[in-house]
């Protein structure tokens, strides 16, 4: 007797969709991923790729949690990828430097060591004449600070996001993913225990849809809900390209960092901006991140500037990811709101969403991510009341 293959449809070809898409494949699901554009090439592709440290065990903060699964999980999910498809995706264990600029970085750092120590994360400080030993070319920048001001954190590495996405987008197809790119959903709904999408004026069913939009995720389907749980946050990126190689590190000041790529390339970032859907950069900002550059390592304020670029991360209101089943149905599922992570807990949610969609009980508990708790609740899906 051949077993009937139970379908999935996957709206959003982001990492988030592409993930989850391989993950559902390889566990023998049938799937298709419906994006309007085409793959890989919004938010995931503007991402830096930095992944910062994070440990499984020990993590009390949900998101930790999730992170530290997602972050121990990497290398094996990139070189699974990389074998199954032959695309190299850039990951580099290459450690990153963490320094404070000012009086409030570095109380917020001396927090931030304190809770790696209890994780069990390497931390080292380093004094500002070792910081100019080791990485010669921030010795501008340490003889201007004093000591206790900079951090060795090796367990950091940094990933080149477009060389992933066409791994993964590789990996679907080799895994039987149907892609279809250039189809816009416009509405989802549960029907009959399994559930249904909207292309123009077509229905087309599945057993269950996970919508993966990214920062468009609330507009997909009006009947979800979910209008007030995602906004978009703007950040810029600046490409620099220097003749020699200055540094292969991650550098990170506050929000702000550089990512200093093995080939001479130094990536800028980055800044958060609310204006609304609204893609492009901006002189002003452009100038801001090479003045930033230019602090840290005064050899960049000559570099070539190789490109530029923007995106929008999905923000959630109160910092959480959205992974879940939607309230009241059995069928359609979120996995969205990954804002400034979701290259780093790409991993983490395929295979957690993967396990929900399955019937297992996935590793993390997915109680703090919930679908619609965003909502006021006289907005809540479940109140069944429209705004
Ligand atoms: C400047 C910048 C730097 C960043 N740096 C990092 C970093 O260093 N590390 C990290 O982990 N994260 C980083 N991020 C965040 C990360 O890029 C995002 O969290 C992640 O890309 C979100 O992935 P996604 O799949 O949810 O969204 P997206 O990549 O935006 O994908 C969503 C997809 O859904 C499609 N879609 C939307 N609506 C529909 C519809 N109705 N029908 C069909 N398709 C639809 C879109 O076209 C899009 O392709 C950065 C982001 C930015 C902007």
């Amino acid at each position: 007797m051949t077993a009937t293959l139970e379908k999935s449809l996957v709206i959003g070809g982001g990492v988030i969709g592409l993930s989850i898409a391989w993950r559902l494949a390889r566990e023998g699901r049938r799937v298709r991923l419906l994006e309007r554009d085409r793959v890989g090439r919004a938010t995931s592709w503007a991402g830096a790729g930095i992944l910062p440290p994070a440990r499984l065990e020990g993590a009390t903060d949900p998101l930790d949690q999730l992170r530290g699964l997602s972050h121990e999980s990497f290398p094996l999910w990139v070189s699974e990828l990389e074998d199954f498809t032959g695309i190299e995706c850039g990951l580099r264990r290459c450690g990153g430097w963490y320094l404070a600029d000012t009086p409030g970085e570095r109380a917020a750092m001396l927090g931030m060591t304190g809770y790696w120590d209890q994780l069990g994360i390497e931390c080292e400080a380093v004094s500002s004449q070792a910081l100019s030993k080791r990485e010669p070319a921030l010795a501008t920048w340490a003889k201007r600070h004093d000591d206790a001001s900079a951090w060795w954190v090796p367990d950091e590495y940094q990933l080149r996001s477009p060389r992933y996405l066409s791994a993964l987008r590789q990996a679907c197809l080799q895994q039987g993913v149907e892609i279809d790119e250039g189809v816009e959903v416009t509405d989802v709904r549960d029907r009959s225990g399994a559930a249904e999408v909207r292309v123009g004026n077509l229905w087309y069913a599945a057993n269950d849809v996970i919508l993966c939009g990214g920062a468009w995720i609330s507009q997909i389907a009006p009947g979800m809900r979910l209008e007030r749980s995602v906004i978009p946050i703007r950040g810029q990126i600046l490409l620099l390209k220097t003749a020699e190689l200055l540094s292969t590190r991650v550098i990170n000041v506050g929000n702000r960092y550089l990512v200093c790529r093995d080939d001479g390339h130094v990536l800028v970032g980055s800044c958060e901006e609310e204006v609304g859907f609204q893609l492009g950069t901006t002189d002003t900002m452009i100038e801001s991140l090479r003045g930033f550059a230019k602090s840290l390592i005064p050899d960049l304020a000559t570099a070539e500037q190789a490109g530029c670029w923007s995106g929008l991360r999905p923000m959630t209101f109160d910092g959480f990811p959205m992974i879940g089943r939607v309230p009241g149905s059995l069928s359609i599922y979120v996995a969205g709101g990954h804002y400034r992570s979701g290259l780093h807990l790409s991993p983490g949610t395929a295979m957690v969403l993967t396990d929900l969609v399955l019937g297992r009980t996935p590793v993390v508990s997915l109680e703090p991510f919930r679908v619609g708790k965003q909502q006021t609740p006289s907005d809540s899906p479940l109140s069944g009341i429209r705004a």
